[in-house]
């Protein structure tokens, strides 16, 4: 997939750390308007926000499931009511053939575009590379060859998982 689709879907599912950067109006104007996805000038409202929250909360349940967890049930919900403010739509592309790009406006739409690189990741057969780590949770990409990789920053959080086993068996022993 494009790298540039890739690095922007995941800067969305890391708005969400310690902190989050989406979760006031002013927070998500100046997130999305810092990527160039909004205009300066359109209002951000506090349904926009929650719309930005669900849509995220719906990509990283993604994350989870394709690491072989169950999905999210309220995943299904998200996506339709994304998908109803701001509607992919099918377009020539431009080397023949189709893909789809964001409709609506304002923040839907910049919502949208994660959306439409979600679905082009998974007609390319990509998407199942966006995962969460089983260590802590954090959401990667995984670009190991066979796409079997479980833990996200080079095996850091599998490192911290097998000493916590080592450690649990062995004070069960003692
Ligand atoms: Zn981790």
């Amino acid at each position: 997939m494009d790298p540039a689709d890739r690095d922007l879907f995941l800067q969305f599912l890391w708005t969400r750390d310690e902190t989050d950067s989406i979760d006031t109006p002013g927070k998500l104007k100046d997130w999305l308007t810092g990527l160039g996805m909004l205009d300066g000038d359109e209002a951000v409202t506090e349904d926009d926000v929650r719309l930005a929250r669900h849509s995220r909360a719906a990509a990283r349940a993604m994350c989870v499931a394709n690491s072989g967890y169950p999905l999210d049930p309220r995943t299904h919900l998200a996506i339709e009511e994304l998908n109803a403010r701001a509607p992919l739509k099918v377009t020539a592309g431009p080397a023949g053939g189709l893909r789809v790009e964001p409709g609506g406006s304002g923040v839907p739409r910049a919502l949208a575009r994660f959306l439409a690189i979600a679905y082009r990741a998974t007609v390319e057969g990509e998407f199942g590379r966006f995962k969460a780590c089983q260590g802590c949770g954090w959401a990667y990409y995984d670009e190991s060859k066979n796409g079997s990789k479980k833990w996200c920053a080079m095996g850091l959080c599998g490192t911290r998982a097998k000493m916590k086993a080592y450690r649990e068996r062995k004070k069960a022993g003692a």
